[in-house]
């Protein structure tokens, strides 16, 4: 396994005396231009050269079942998408200082999939700049400065969001005004409970801030806890924690980034599992399948005074390419039924996955909503030891048989799967019949 802690299944580089040549050549080439910071996925990396739909092509034409991409959400080089940017940017690309129907018109479409109270939206590039502005917001708008985040969560690259991103690891500092409480793992803890529990950790956390002179600005959460290890059900289990932050006069920002643009099935937003409607929402990833288009929607008396103190300017973030892409994706979204065939092929995956913790006593816990879950890997069903080793060499396994998926959470013993939105009942069955296969081989 990797020695680098702070990701799962990152490839090693002290290892790469085993692969090809032509492989290590491309990663000593990487490793010189590009510095130390960045890691590849899995022992025996992937040099991906084309993508069309759920599947993904290799250097050497072989091709991978994706089960894990939540940026190309709605297939690989998706011909809608395709050729909506390619028009755009053969007719205009400039930014929100000049009038242009595309980021108004997308600006529409978006809220109108929201609870009618989020009618605003604004735009950036990626989801760590969607969550850097929603916190510039809710400090802003509440004018206090702490923040609550899950024991794992991961909000993004920018100094104010690892500030708040504790899955970065130990030596990349949490904010003195941050406070990270463990997440509402339903395997571990009574699922019947899980709200009273994880709003008494939030409530702690409350308490422990204003000890410290710090008061709550908001409650930062992936709304399917996807790093912490995909805790989704049973819902509405979040709304105690949002009350004790609102309470405390903090906001509620639901992070999206993952959980977000239909992906859950059940809803297009993972807030809206719980009955919830958060005070600011970010977004980002398969907003624009690939393009990188993403934002912020809210309450427009939570932008209001930023906008009065702040102007806002971000010369790519609402571009009308940009705007293009993440138009015709919703579009695609809309018009191929994705939401719904991600509620079918993600009860039918669940369904297989619990038929197959009969005859592989590997899963101890199989959970999720829609094309978002996570499978938990045990040693002993009883004890829930957890199967870190294990999973490590599930992931990799599974890359062998050419699909494609990850590993999450505190110990590193969750399967992280989130299939393109079109995947098919077929290419379920694809997926279990190599996940039998690979069981087999633990
Ligand atoms: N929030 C969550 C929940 C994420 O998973 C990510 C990316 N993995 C981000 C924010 C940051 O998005 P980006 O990489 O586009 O900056």
């Amino acid at each position: 396994m990797s020695k680098d802690k702070a990701m799962l299944n990152a490839f090693d580089p002290a290892a790469a005396g085993s692969l090809p040549a032509a492989e290590r050549a491309l990663i000593e080439r990487r490793q010189r231009v590009l510095g130390t910071a960045y890691r590849l996925f899995y022992d025996n990396p992937l040099h991906i050269v084309r993508g069309e739909g759920v599947w993904l092509y290799d250097a050497g034409g072989e091709r991978y079942l994706d089960a894990y991409n939540n940026v190309a959400s709605v297939g690989h080089s998706h011909p809608r998408v395709v050729a909506a940017i390619a028009e755009q940017a053969a007719m205009l690309n400039t930014h929100t200082r000049y009038l242009h129907d595309g980021v108004v018109e997308y600006a529409e479409r978006l809220v109108a999939t929201f609870p009618s109270a989020l009618s605003q939206a604004m735009f950036t590039c990626t989801g760590s700049e969607a969550n850097d502005l929603a916190l510039r917001i809710a400090r802003s708008h509440t004018g206090a400065s702490g923040v609550i985040v899950t024991e794992l969560a991961y909000h993004g690259v920018t100094a104010a969001v690892a500030a708040v991103s504790p899955s970065l690891g130990k030596t990349v500092p949490l904010g003195v005004d941050v406070r990270a409480v463990s997440a509402p793992d339903t395997y571990r803890h009574d699922p019947a409970t899980i709200g009273v529990w994880f709003a008494a950790r939030v409530q702690e956390a409350i308490d422990d801030m204003l000890r410290h002179g710090i008061r709550p600005a908001a409650l930062l959460v992936d709304t399917v806890f996807s790093s912490d290890g995909v805790y989704t059900d049973p819902a509405p289990f979040l709304a105690p924690a949002v009350e004790a932050i609102r309470a405390a006069g903090g906001l509620f920002i639901a992070d999206e980034v993952q959980a977000g643009f239909a992906r859950t099935g059940s809803c297009m937003w993972g807030f809206q599992r719980h009955g919830l409607v958060p005070d600011i929402v970010t977004m980002g990833k398969p907003m624009g399948n690939g393009h990188p288009i993403a934002g912020v929607v809210a309450r427009p008396e939570i932008f209001e005074r930023f906008g009065r103190d702040a102007r806002y300017f971000n010369t790519f973030g609402g571009n009308p390419v940009s705007c293009a892409a993440a138009l015709a994706t919703l579009d695609v979204i809309q018009d191929e039924g994705l939401q719904a065939n991600a509620a079918r092929t993600g009860a039918y995956l669940r369904d297989k996955f619990r038929e197959m913790a009969r005859k592989h006593s590997w899963i101890g816990d199989v959970r999720g909503d829609g094309l978002f879950m996570g499978i938990e890997l045990v040693k002993d069903q009883a004890a829930k030891t957890p199967a870190t080793e294990e999973t490590h060499r599930f992931v990799n396994l599974m890359r062998e048989h050419r699909v494609l998926l990850s590993a999450t959470g505190l110990r590193g013993n969750v399967i992280k799967l989130r299939p393109q939105l079109p995947f098919s009942l077929e290419n379920a069955d694809q997926l279990m019949q190599a996940a039998d296969e690979v069981f087999a081989k633990l």
